[in-house]
């Protein structure tokens, strides 16, 4: 009788460890904050997209705790049967508003926002999209039956020619992260624009890592750069700065009432309980009275990546709080990542195949809640691993 095994997976997750690629997900005690604990030790975090601190703030956990009393744990439904209580679409009217946009939709993660938007182009669009965005936009636009090209990482002029390329011939979307997850660049949208207003063509940007971080009071890149009403799509996810979990599109009423039609995580996924519904709310209105709080982020961000620099560190094309330290090979990465993890601090490496074979770095993404005392302790720290590892000369 033939056997059925899982050898062949165990096959290929043996060759992962043999190219330095196998990973199990670290497990950690306690919440999220600048300091965390691993196996007993507290550790300094500089890997979570917990940009403001707000995953334990008090009025945010107490508007999940209210709402589990009065709602219960979960919404029971899609959001298109039962699954919209008025707590969800309270917090659309809430986003809508902080995004100066006429509606949004939300849904149950940042992922499945860009599956759900890009998954409803068809064959007579063309979807052109940087050759850098996030895995979810990749995926998105695999579920898509429309043409789809790709421009050079922020290559205008090579964005201008996928442009010219399609002549009118279909409706061209340009797609583009907000804030470049791994190189913490900014896209230039403004360039990205005036291209499309030049071209006919639409613009979609997904501000995962720019919620909550960039523009006033986070509302974004199109706020950043003054863009408001020239960008047809903005998704915003509620998961990093937000502090919980989720994302939404926000845009035109229309395209709202089309998504509820069309986008199939929204229709066919349960809604989120309603004490994710609720935090999410209490943190959109906090972020309201959260300047000086985004203003500390960026001093933070600022004050160690030139800090950094100052020690001879390569930080890419940084301009965000996402501060990688390029290394290079990845068992050279993995190694200053393994010497960082011993003298108290957790900063993920990062190597090829998400990052070119050279362009191994460690990524590290400060927050507001480290204070100056925790970013000289990482500053010294990294220095002193830097040198003993010959990153440093
Ligand atoms: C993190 C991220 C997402 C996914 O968001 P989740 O809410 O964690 O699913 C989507 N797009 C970009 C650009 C991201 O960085």
């Amino acid at each position: 009788m033939p056997t059925s095994s899982f050898d062949y997976l165990n096959d290929e997750l043996e060759r992962l460890r043999d190219k330095g690629m196998y990973r199990l997900p670290t497990v950690w005690s306690g919440g999220s904050g600048p300091w965390m604990e691993l196996d007993g030790r507290l550790l300094l975090q500089l890997s979570s997209n917990n940009y403001l601190g707000f995953a334990g703030h008090p009025e945010i956990r107490a508007a999940a705790m209210e709402a589990i009393e009065r709602y219960g744990a979960g919404s029971g439904s899609v959001r298109t049967i039962a699954g919209t209580l008025d707590i969800h679409d309270e917090l659309e009217k809430e986003l809508a508003d902080f995004k100066g946009t006429e509606a949004a939709l939300v849904f149950q993660s940042g992922f499945t926002t860009n599956q759900g938007a890009l998954s409803v182009l068809g064959p007579d669009d063309l979807i052109i999209s940087d050759e850098l965005n996030h895995a979810s936009i990749i995926d998105g636009i695999r579920l898509t039956k429309a043409e789809r090209a790709i421009y050079a990482h922020a290559d205008m002029d090579q964005l201008e020619r996928r442009l010219k390329e399609n002549d009118g011939r279909k409706r061209a979307f340009i797609a583009t992260d907000g804030v470049f997850s791994m190189d913490g660049d900014i896209a230039p949208l403004p360039a990205i624009v005036e291209l499309a207003e030049r071209y006919g063509a639409y613009v979609y940007v997904d501000d995962a890592h720019a919620s909550g971080v960039l523009g006033r009071n986070g509302k974004g890149s199109t706020d950043h750069f003054g863009l408001h009403g020239r960008v047809h799509v903005q998704i915003g996810t509620l998961s990093k700065a937000v502090g919980v979990v989720g994302g939404y599109v926000a845009g035109a009423d229309v395209l709202k009432r089309y998504l509820i039609h069309k986008a199939r995580p929204f229709l066919f996924s349960t809604s989120h309980p309603p004490a994710v519904a609720a935090a999410c709310l209490a943190a959109i209105r906090l972020l309201r009275r959260s300047q000086p709080l985004i203003d500390k982020l960026w001093s933070n961000a600022n004050t160690f990546r030139s800090r950094l620099q100052k020690e001879g560190f390569d930080t890419g094309a940084s301009e965000t709080p996402i501060v990688p330290i390029l290394i290079g090979q990845p068992d050279k990465t993995a190694e200053f990542s393994r010497e960082l993890l011993n003298e108290g601090i957790y900063a993920q490496g990062i190597v090829y195949p998400t990052v070119a074979m050279d362009k191994g770095r460690v990524r590290c993404i400060v927050t507001a809640a480290h204070t100056p005392d925790d970013l000289t302790y990482a500053v010294e720290r990294i220095t002193a691993v830097g040198k003993r590892t010959g990153v440093l000369r």
